[in-house]
């Protein structure tokens, strides 16, 4: 009963935190721009917080640095489990255009699990949305039986889940 609530309130209210490691702001434009009136991401009780600490979800973008590395891992532990990583943009899912300079390590997933990859340079809103959709699916099922509808009509192909449980960092160097 208490799991079940939990849950409940995991779906109908997941905050967010994000985290950029060193992209170019594009696709922090289009975290912004999705929880904006025009695609209202909040309609999904979706909420934007300053603190890892509060947060149940990391919408990370940007390239993993060897600048930021240590700092992006010790947010990632300050946030509470269960807690989902979602790799917003081309940069945090392989490094993107950044992947081989001398201080990029890759993508996010260098140095934590990654649950959702949209990529994009940059991905619009309404994938990032559809990300997060797919991320929330794995929690309940009405809300998996939306994204079937939706993949079916063509959307969101190329956004990868790896699940809650199956994932696993990549290794550094
Ligand atoms: S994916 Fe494109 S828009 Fe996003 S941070 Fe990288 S270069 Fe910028």
């Amino acid at each position: 009963m208490l799991d079940k609530l939990i849950n409940w309130s995991r779906v109908k209210s997941p905050w967010i935190c994000h985290l950029n490691t060193g992209g170019c702001n594009g696709c922090d434009i289009e975290v912004v721009a999705s929880l904006t009136p025009r695609f209202d991401l909040e309609r999904f009780g979706i909420l934007i917080k300053g603190t890892p600490r509060h947060a149940d979800v990391l919408v990370a973008t940007g390239a993993m640095t060897r600048q930021i590395w240590t700092r992006a891992r010790r947010i990632y532990d300050q946030t509470p489990e269960p807690k989902f990583v979602l790799a917003v943009g081309s940069c945090a899912c392989s490094g993107g255009v950044f992947r081989g300079c001398y201080n990029v390590l890759g993508g996010i997933d260098t140095v934590m699990p990654v649950n959702v990859y949209v990529p994009g340079c940059p991905p619009r809103p309404d994938a990032i949305i559809f990300g997060v959709l797919k991320l929330l699916s794995s929690l309940d099922p009405k809300i998996a039986k939306l994204v079937e509808e939706l993949e079916r009509k063509g959307y969101g192909k190329d956004i990868e889940v790896k699940g809650l449980t199956d994932h696993g960092s990549r290794k550094r160097d």
